[in-house]
Order: structure tokens, then C-alpha cells, then sequence
């Protein structure tokens, strides 16, 4: 699943293909991939042009001449160029055909991801990124500490509540864990005022480190479209030995996620 820096990288893969080319028409081969009124996105979206591309969490926010359109792309849903006429793979679900002789197809196997016309001049401030917390990037403190502070929840769970800091998933959020040398199984409200601030700092790093590792992984299109999914160095997830002290990584199971945490560097401390 996409998190934060793989959707960022689409983002930045995206924007160097479409960006500026008129949207002619719009084909929609899987209709519950439009959240809301199918014929309205159609029309809302033809013969606009993509003026840019945004991303908040692991949402992609589509800005056009008057609107904006936003997708996530949860399990599997990927972005594709292909030039107008070439067959359609079964999982192309939404077809843009651009101004300039080619597709963006919208491809998800899964068929979990979703677009949604929004708001272009107040998109952050409406659902559904209006739920959504802050970008560990951007996280104001006391915010954050308040949310983590008073909850007896497993750190690792609140890392992947998307409400307190959003685009952090499973993968990330072990690794972040391992980072702070910390029990994933750790309570929020043990978690002091420093450990907190560590937080923050350390999620913005592995993301930052994530997107960059991206940024030189993938430079255009591969034959499997745009997905983001790049072969991120993992300390901890699915690893089978420390990094640091060489002991085995455990695997545990924390709230129906697979968790990875070594033993003797992430004390239990809860
Ligand atoms: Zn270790």
C-alpha cells in the first residue's frame, strides 16, 4: 500500500507527463471509482486543463482550470500514459484522453481507490482531508502531544491513525518505531514531552529519507505504470536480523498489522 513518500513520488513522476495538457474526455469503465455523481465528474473535468498536482497525506489533489479532483489510490491503483487507442488493460478503470495524443489511465486491481471532485479553492478545509492531522513535515508540537498523550493506545496504532499525523502506514511506522529505539507496543501517554518532539523529528526523517530514495529510484513510467512502490532501504520491517546489535527481529501482530521490533534495542518500557 502507498504511503506518504510512494504517492509523493507519483506526484512528481505525474506532474512531468500531464502537466498543462487539456483533458478532452473522460472514460469511466468502473463506476464506484467516482465517489459522488458519475456524469458531473465527467463534465466537470472535460476540456480542463491539469495546471497542477498537490498531495496532502496520501491523497493526490488534481488542480484544473476550475476544479480540482482528488484520488487515493489505497491498495493497488497506479497511474499510466498510454497513447490514445492502445487496448485498455481489464483493471483500467478511469481513462483521461489527453490534448496531446496519449491516456493517463487510472489502473487498480484491487478497484479500492477512489476520486472525488472537490472544492479547488478549499479543498484542504472540506472533507475529506479536513480529517485528516498534520504531515509529520509540518506537525505543530503541541497539537501532536496533546492527541498522543492522552491516549493508552500502542504508539505503533497511533502512528497509523491518520487523524493525529497523516501518511504514515504500516511499513513507516515500524521503521519509525525502530528509529526511536522504542517498543512499538509502547502507550502514547508514557511518551514524554521530549520523547514526543523525538517523534515528530524522526517520522519527517524517514519520509524525507523515503521520498528522496524515490526520487532516484524511479524517473519515469516502468511497463507497470506509476505506483511509487520503490525499494526503500528497511531497517526493521520484514528484516530478519538488527541492524544494530544482530539479535532476530520479532514479528508480532498489533492491531491486525504485522509489527517488527528487535527485542533487545527496542526496550519494553509500558
Ligand atoms: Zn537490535
Amino acid at each position: 500500500m502507498p504511503e506518504l513518500p510512494e504517492v509523493e513520488t507519483v506526484r512528481r513522476t505525474l506532474k512531468n507527463f500531464i502537466l498543462h495538457q487539456e483533458i478532452e474526455s473522460v472514460e469511466i469503465r468502473y463506476q464506484k471509482i467516482i465517489d459522488g455523481d458519475v456524469a458531473l465528474f465527467k463534465q466537470a473535468l472535460t476540456h480542463q486543463h491539469i495546471i497542477d498536482i498537490d498531495r496532502y497525506g496520501k491523497y493526490l489533489i488534481f488542480i484544473l482550470d476550475d476544479y480540482a479532483f482528488i484520488s487515493h489510490l489505497r491498495m493497488e491503483g497506479k497511474y499510466n500514459i498510454k497513447p490514445t487507442g492502445t487496448p485498455y488493460n481489464k483493471h483500467d478503470h478511469v481513462i483521461f484522453h489527453l490534448g496531446n495524443g496519449n491516456d493517463l489511465r487510472y489502473n487498480d486491481t484491487r478497484k479500492f481507490g477512489r476520486m472525488m471532485l472537490v472544492d479547488k479553492d478549499n479543498y484542504r478545509h472540506l472533507p475529506p482531508l479536513s480529517k485528516l492531522g498534520q504531515e509529520p513535515q509540518n506537525a505543530q508540537f503541541e497539537d501532536i502531544y496533546e492527541k498522543i498523550h492522552r491516549s493508552s493506545l500502542p504508539i505503533k496504532t497511533l502512528l497509523l491513525d491518520q487523524s493525529i499525523l497523516t501518511g504514515i502506514g504500516n511499513i513507516y511506522a515500524n521503521e519509525i518505531c525502530f528509529r526511536m529505539r522504542m517498543d512499538p507496543r509502547t502507550r502514547g501517554k508514557r511518551l514524554s514531552k521530549k520523547r514526543v518532539q523525538e517523534l515528530i523529528d524522526i517520522s519527517k526523517e524517514v519520509l524525507d529519507e523515503a521520498i528522496a530514495q524515490g526520487g532516484t529510484t524511479i524517473h519515469s513510467f516502468d511497463a507497470n505504470g506509476i505506483h511509487g512502490l520503490f525499494q526503500v532501504q528497511l531497517d526493521v520491517h520484514e528484516q530478519k536480523t538488527c541492524s544494530i546489535c544482530g539479535s532476530d527481529i520479532k514479528k508480532i501482530t498489533l492491531n491486525g498489522r504485522g509489527t517488527y521490533y528487535c527485542p533487545v534495542c527496542q526496550k519494553r518500557r509500558y
